[in-house]
């Protein structure tokens, strides 16, 4: 066996190389992860952490509305939006110290650069050259964007996240969860925000009813959905605003615009061509179920290979990569039901499958629906309701997939994703008993299918 400085060299210190890392080390592998940014990746630093906490910061403002109802009188409550941006770049600070404590106590060496891949064994990083049996590929993506003219003058999530002051007026282009979660965000804040999408409605790919019931919220709040709108190019005006000239020949003005038009994965200059890690059309690096690329002795896991773009996705594939090489195991991922949230306003939490999808893999499914306002905004007056379905087999009774749109349902669809996972079926959820009064009991509750004609 060649003498090699370590058993794994990881390029970037994300949600997945981070996890991979350290459990090798904790398996007895040395490990050396290779960052040329700040400890914590896309996730902790400019995802959905930040996000998180923008979101609630920006959900207060609702509260304090519905305080009113509730006998509070809060007065004119003031927002300073430097001190959120402030406090969440602390909490920010103080995150990537834990994790560079983690990978510290861990005895993960941290290489501060840009790795670059020399060969199958040998990496650089400021110039240096260091080898290891293994070498993990985990550097996730960035925001892609469409080369139309002007494009220079947009942001992305990234800027959004710690811009000096609020806009007046904001174009958000992209329907995709970043975009509805920043639209909820500033709308909240009080920018005017404008959402430009291309297809006919928000978050392609998910639920038909769960789209449109977000869509007609985000309205209700005040977001302008532009739907089948394309934007040609963007010109800066002399004061400073922007102006975007659509395919319908329509002009429309703003003061800052920000692309969400999804995330390609960084595999530029990082000496993947030279060698010869296959890449697909869309540009990620190629895997097989145990995450190995076409060259031997290297690996790649998360949004670098452009599947499931989730961190606990990551994680849990940085778990099963490192008990493979280091542990003994022949663990493998399952990427069937993984539940997933959208932190919009309302958010949006789903597992499993969407009716279409349902349909066009298990044939007759039954539908059951409920639509409803939450006990909270009775007295709060606020005309946001809550949605919530179910698909199940009709064959065999299992729910396929539960959808909804509501505050909490982050929170609520996360236990029932474990029912998923057990195969639960209906009768099951039906014999369930239901806590009073929350909206998570309406899913053990549901009796009624939908009609068929409605179907
Ligand atoms: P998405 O892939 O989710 O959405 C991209 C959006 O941009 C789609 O609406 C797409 O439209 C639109 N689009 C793509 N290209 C163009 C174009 N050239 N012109 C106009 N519109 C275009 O990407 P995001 O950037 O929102 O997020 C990236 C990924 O990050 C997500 O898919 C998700 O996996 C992950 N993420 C997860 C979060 C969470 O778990 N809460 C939060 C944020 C991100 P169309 O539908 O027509 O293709």
């Amino acid at each position: 066996m060649p003498d090699f400085d370590y058993d794994l060299i990881t390029i970037g210190a994300g949600s997945g190389g981070i996890r991979a890392s350290r459990l090798s080390a904790s398996l007895g592998a040395k490990v050396a992860v290779v960052e040329e940014s700040r400890v914590g990746g896309t996730c902790v630093m400019r995802g959905c952490v930040p996000k998180k906490l923008l979101v609630h910061g920006a959900h207060f403002a609702e509260d304090f509305e519905d305080a009113a109802g509730f006998g509070w009188s809060p007065g004119k409550p003031g927002f300073d939006w430097p001190t959120l941006i402030k406090n969440k770049n602390t909490e920010l600070d103080r995150l990537e110290g834990i994790y560079n404590r983690i990978l510290r106590e861990n005895k993960v060496t941290l290489l501060d650069g840009r790795g670059k891949l020399v060969d199958a064994h040998t990496v650089e990083v400021a110039g240096k050259k260091y080898t290891a049996d293994k070498i993990l590929i985990a550097t996730g993506g960035w925001p892609s964007m469409p080369d139309i003219p002007g494009i220079e003058h947009v942001i992305s999530s990234n800027e959004a996240l710690d811009l000096a002051e609020l806009p007046r007026r904001m174009v958000i282009v992209g329907g995709g969860y970043i975009a509805v979660e920043f639209a909820g965000i500033f709308n909240a804040l009080g920018v005017q925000v404008t959402e430009i999408i291309r297809a006919g409605n928000i978050l392609r790919g998910f639920d038909e009813d769960v789209r449109e019931f977000l869509a007609e919220e985000m309205e209700k709040k005040g977001v302008t959905i532009l739907r089948d709108c394309v934007v040609r190019s963007i010109e800066k005006e002399a004061d400073g605003s922007f102006s975007l000239r659509l395919a319908n020949g329509e002009n429309l003005a703003t003061d800052l615009i920000m692309y969400a038009t999804g995330r390609a994965p960084n595999t530029r200059g990082i000496g993947l061509e030279e060698v010869g890690v296959r890449m697909n059309g869309k540009g990620a690096i190629e895997v097989n179920e145990k995450f190995e690329t076409s060259v031997p002795g290297i690996y790649a896991l998360g949004d670098i290979t452009d599947r499931l773009q989730l961190t606990p996705v990551a994680l849990a594939e940085g778990r099963v990569l490192a008990d493979n090489l280091f542990g003994g195991k022949t663990l493998s991922m399952d990427y069937a039901d993984v539940p997933t949230a959208v932190f919009s306003s309302p958010p949006i939490g789903t597992v499993g499958l969407s009716e279409a999808q349902a349909r066009e893999q298990y044939g007759e499914v039954d539908i059951y629906v409920s639509r409803f306002r939450p006990l909270k905004h009775t007295l709060s007056g606020r005309d946001e309701l809550t949605f919530m379905k179910l698909i199940v087999d009709a064959a065999t009774d299992r729910v396929l997939g539960c959808h909804m749109v509501g505050a909490d349902s982050a929170e609520i669809v996360q236990g029932l994703a474990i029912a998923l996972k057990c195969r639960a079926t209906k009768a099951q959820f039906d014999a369930t008993i239901g806590i009073h009064p929350t909206a998570a009991e309406e899913f053990v509750t549901l009796r009624e299918k939908r009609p068929e004609h409605q179907n």
